[in-house]
């Protein structure tokens, strides 16, 4: 592993252990619940809309460090988005873990890349944008 992977790493983990917008919401909107029993991952979403933005998210959850750094990273990238871009975000963030090159707009979710060559947990990584699409009424499709 390179230092710029276990560089990644690191930063996942940090987001892991110190997760941004945990907790629930007050007041939301919507709010969704996510399980990936491959795992045993939880994630469940809250949000609070302005129209058509995301006005707030936030997020609770269990499980391992990717399912959780992931939940965490989407919170921070989805906050201010319409909903049509959050949902094309969690496309281009979904083409990622199937090994396309990180997009920009992916942010800190770029970090998660590395997740396209272990294929048994793109699921984790894949479980708060699946849980975020059913938030948002557009149910993915899985993993
Ligand atoms: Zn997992």
């Amino acid at each position: 592993m390179g230092l710029l992977d276990s560089l990644y790493q690191e930063l996942v983990l940090e987001h892991y252990r110190k997760p941004r917008n945990h907790g629930a919401l007050q007041p939301f909107d919507v709010r969704e619940e996510g399980i990936n029993p491959s795992c045993g991952d939880e994630v469940t979403l809250y949000l609070r809309f302005d129209g058509e933005t995301i006005q707030d998210v936030s997020f609770e959850g269990e499980g391992c460090a990717i399912s959780q750094a992931s939940a965490s990273m989407l919170t921070e990238a989805v906050k201010g988005l319409s909903s049509e871009a959050a949902l094309a975000l969690s496309q281009r963030f979904r083409e990622m873990l199937h090994g396309a090159e990180p997009d920009r707009a992916l942010g800190d979710l770029s970090l998660l890349r590395g997740v396209a060559k272990l294929p048994a947990r793109t699921k984790c990584a894949a479980l708060p944008f699946s849980t975020l699409e059913v938030a948002l009424g557009r149910g993915g499709p899985q993993g």
